[in-house]
Order: structure tokens, then C-alpha cells, then sequence
């Protein structure tokens, strides 16, 4: 940047300050999306350090998982609550890069090497009333750090699942199941994939999605969320 590019933009941010989205204080220069507290003060879980961590043991008796990520730990009325919340409902996708970015450094840290990001899928409509995945946007903030490629193609939402909240575990997933489909004749047979999402609560989504990828032969299976909720 020159100079004067440099004044313009200090102007800029003197006039139009860039506000945290963790605490909605001003950003200084080199901060970017959330401030360095907010960052500091985030409930990272570390779970990259712990192949058997609880949110892989979450999917124990249920799929075989290489490994489970979860970058932050979750709960009602937290700053982690209000992250995602922006991310998937007020267009703040720049949040899932950020944490995406975060999480890409633990795995590369814990020498996780996926050959092919896909983030789930939303469905076509929702995706245009949206406007955007937010599941892609983490997965373009691992990616950025893995440098490997990310696939939108491969897995498809044809059933707009609506709230599943008062759902029982199986109802849900037997109700997700049919939700998804694989779109392209990929050959899985040598892959490691990574699937992505924002939060990992009962983890239904995911191992309907993960069953679909392993039962047409995917080799290797990863799962990474921004959150976990215990
Ligand atoms: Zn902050």
C-alpha cells in the first residue's frame, strides 16, 4: 500500500470504524472482523489435540470418524452463540472465515490433511433467500490455511428440512437421510474428506451426510464445526 492509499484508509476507518462483532468495540488497525480480546477470551476446545475428544465420541456406534473437530464451545446467551448466529442470519460471513482460518491452524498443528473440503449443503432455496452458505464460507477459511480444494457440487440438499428441534434422534435422521444426495459419479475409493458445518449438537446432519459420502466408497472421513454444544 502507498502512502496516500495508506492515509485514504486510515481515513476511512476514522470515519467509518469497523466495530467488533464479539463486543461492538472499535477494531484497531490489524484487526479484523473480531478484536484481540473477544479472540483471547473465546472457549477454544483444543479438541484437535484429542482424536477421542467428546464431540468424536459423539459419533461412536454410529459412523467411523478419522476426526472430529470442533473449534468452540457452545452455550446459550455466550459470545460464541452470538458469533454464529451472526454468520448464519446477518450475512457475517467474514466471522466464518475468520474461525475457519483459526480452526484450518489447529489441524495443520495436529498434521490433519483432507484431500476435499465439502461444506453441507443448504437447500437451493434457502441458499437464495439467504443469499449464502455460511458452512462455505468456514470451509473457505480452512481451506485458505490447508490449501486444499473445496467441492459444492458433490452433495446435494433436495429436502428442505425445516426445524427438527422437537425431533427424536432417530426421527431426525431417518428425516435427514433422505434430505441429501450425491450429485456427481465422483470416485471416492483414495479420499479424505472433511465435511464442515457451523454447529455440532446431536450431529444428525453430519452422519447422514458422512453415511451418504461412505457408502458410495469415500475412504476417509473428517468432520470439523466452528462450535460444539455439550
Ligand atoms: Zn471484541
Amino acid at each position: 500500500m502507498s502512502l496516500i492509499q495508506q492515509i485514504f484508509a486510515d481515513l476511512f476507518h476514522l470515519l467509518f470504524p469497523k466495530k467488533c462483532n464479539g463486543c461492538g468495540n472499535t477494531l484497531f488497525n490489524g484487526e479484523k472482523t473480531i478484536c484481540i480480546k473477544c479472540l483471547h477470551d473465546l472457549p477454544f476446545t483444543d479438541f484437535h489435540l484429542y482424536p477421542e475428544n467428546p464431540a468424536a465420541r459423539l459419533f461412536w456406534g454410529r459412523l467411523p470418524i478419522h476426526q472430529v473437530n470442533a473449534l468452540l464451545y457452545f452455550k446459550k446467551g455466550t459470545k460464541v452463540q452470538q458469533l454464529i448466529h451472526q454468520l448464519k442470519y446477518q450475512g457475517q460471513t467474514d466471522i466464518g472465515f475468520l474461525l475457519g482460518k483459526m480452526m484450518g491452524e489447529k489441524m495443520l498443528l495436529s498434521e490433519q490433511r483432507p484431500d476435499l473440503i465439502v461444506p453441507i449443503p443448504l437447500h437451493q432455496k434457502k441458499q437464495r433467500s439467504r443469499g449464502y452458505n455460511q458452512s462455505l464460507s468456514i470451509a473457505e477459511g480452512i481451506a485458505h490455511i490447508l490449501q486444499c480444494p473445496i467441492n459444492t457440487y458433490l452433495l446435494v440438499r433436495k429436502i428442505n428440512t425445516t426445524t427438527q428441534t422437537k425431533k427424536s434422534r432417530y426421527e431426525r435422521f431417518e428425516n435427514l437421510k433422505a434430505a441429501f444426495e450425491l450429485q456427481q459419479s465422483f470416485n471416492l475409493n483414495n479420499l479424505h474428506i472433511l465435511l464442515v458445518d457451523d454447529l455440532l449438537t446431536t450431529g444428525a446432519t453430519l452422519e447422514a451426510c458422512g453415511k451418504l459420502l461412505l457408502d458410495n466408497g469415500l475412504n476417509k472421513l473428517s468432520i470439523a464445526t466452528l462450535a460444539y454444544t455439550k
